[in-house]
């Protein structure tokens, strides 16, 4: 017993003193509202911690507490519900395809004759400078062209890998879980953390060709039954910067390793003698982000973003479509906590510097892709502050993975962590 009571109170100095510490460096005592939430804590933190040193009975009594906040429980299961993402959507309406069209005059005039709602706004972003460009906010002379790099390398090969899609050889026999098997295999070891095979959803492959000028406007019509998706996950120490150059550097490096990938799985399929087509940043015939969110790998974000189960939105997406029989990869049921997390948690929707997550009558979000890639252009890099302060986006480390599983337990456990998120994580 005095053992224990000897560990208790060296834990409410320690905890004390930690508190202290995050009081007088870390907390922004401007925003009065931690201020108020890290004193109660601190309170009801020193009030158990005491009482416990004085009492068995509240020892037993916290302990078998502190179990029963543990136990999973969600009483709303719903799935996916804060976005309706369009089907078949027009590629040319993407924010970097409109861009583009300033280089492009006899494109441009065809698109707003389809779109003249972007004419007024679009008209502006094109006289903005170009990310990257020395007039930016948060421009480096050497990292932003690292970043240039990663994009130019992921360009020039993305025309050789789409090009020819055709199978390499005749159709050779094989299992489908052997194969299955062995591409998981291949795509983790060249630095995937995840990858999901699954019958492709046809309302998320684009109507039409939008970010390249060479197939601009060209009916998308892909005929393959399957989806690869390939999750490379981004540098949290990069993203944790944002907005910052090393933002964009995180970015095209995961941009371009996802692409690596996709590519090394398009050849290899095509060794058995099927079709197997590589979609990759800025030449993709799908939207990623709803196809991962059927996945059943996590869920999608107020953000927009897709929440993977164990690495947030801190992870880039390539993709493979093809026709070849695949094992598909199994559902995880239990990712439901993330809509539930995102239901309780609004740090995204707040914390966003020009307020482009917004909501909508019914309890949807929608991002206004306008204002937030207008400040991509201004500040010179991709902002990430959605990702930066979403409690899922920690580092992968024994102790944040400790973090996320709390996060997963139960409505008190989210409540809890958020709080501790916000007051000394963020
Ligand atoms: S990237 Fe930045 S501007 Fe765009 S939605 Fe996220 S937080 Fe807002
Ligand atoms: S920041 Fe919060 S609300 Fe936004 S996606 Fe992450 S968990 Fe959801």
């Amino acid at each position: 017993m005095k053992f224990i009571n000897i560990f208790y109170l060296i834990l409410a100095i320690l905890i004390n003193l930690i508190y202290i510490s995050l009081l007088f460096f870390q907390i922004k005592l401007k925003y009065k509202k931690q201020l108020i939430r890290l004193l109660i804590t601190i309170i009801i933190t020193n009030i158990i911690l005491f009482s416990i040193y004085y009492s068995y009975y509240a020892q037993i009594f916290f302990s078998v507490i502190f179990i029963l906040h543990l136990l999973p429980f969600f009483p709303n299961k719903e799935k996916n519900s804060f976005y309706n993402f369009p089907e078949n959507y027009d590629e040319r309406k993407n924010m970097f395809s409109r861009n583009n069209l300033k280089n492009y005059p006899a494109l441009k005039e065809k698109y707003y004759k389809i779109y003249p709602e972007h004419l007024k706004f679009d008209n502006k972003l094109h006289k903005m400078p170009e990310i990257g460009s020395s007039s930016n906010k948060y421009y480096h002379q050497y990292k932003s062209k690292i970043a240039d790099a990663n994009f130019i390398t992921t360009a020039k090969t993305a025309k050789n890998f789409r090009e020819d899609i055709s199978p390499t050889t005749e159709k050779v026999d094989f299992s489908p879980e052997e194969l299955t098997k062995h591409i998981i295999e291949m795509a983790k070891y060249s630095g995937a953390i995840d990858i999901s095979i699954n019958k492709l959803d046809k309302k998320y492959v684009y109507s039409y060709h939008g970010r390249q000028a060479y197939n601009w406007g060209e009916e998308i019509k892909l005929n393959h039954k399957n989806v690869i998706l390939i999750f490379v996950p981004m540098n949290f120490y990069d993203i944790e910067k944002a907005p910052n150059t090393n933002v964009i550097i995180a970015s095209s490096s995961a941009y371009l390793e996802a692409a690596k990938i996709a590519y090394l799985i398009s050849e290899y399929i095509k060794l058995f003698g099927y079709e197997a087509k590589p979609h990759i940043d800025g030449n993709y015939d799908l939207l990623c982000t709803p196809l991962a969110g059927e996945s059943g790998l996590g869920t999608i974000g107020k953000s927009g973003l897709f929440l993977h189960h164990k690495f947030g939105s801190l992870i880039r997406i390539s993709a493979v479509t093809t026709n070849i029989e695949l094992a598909y990869t199994p559902q995880i049921k239990k990712t439901y906590h993330l809509d539930n997390l995102c239901r309780i948690c609004n740090n995204c929707v707040l914390n966003c510097p020009t307020k482009s997550i917004r909501q909508q009558n019914n309890n949807k979000y929608y991002v206004r892709q306008e204002t937030c890639f207008a400040y991509w252009k201004t500040i010179g890099t991709d902002c990430a502050k959605c990702i930066k302060v979403c409690p899922m986006t920690k580092p992968d480390t024994l102790l944040f993975k400790c973090f996320k599983f709390y996060l997963s337990r139960n409505l008190i456990t989210q409540k809890l962590g958020l709080l501790l998120n916000n007051l000394f994580l963020l």
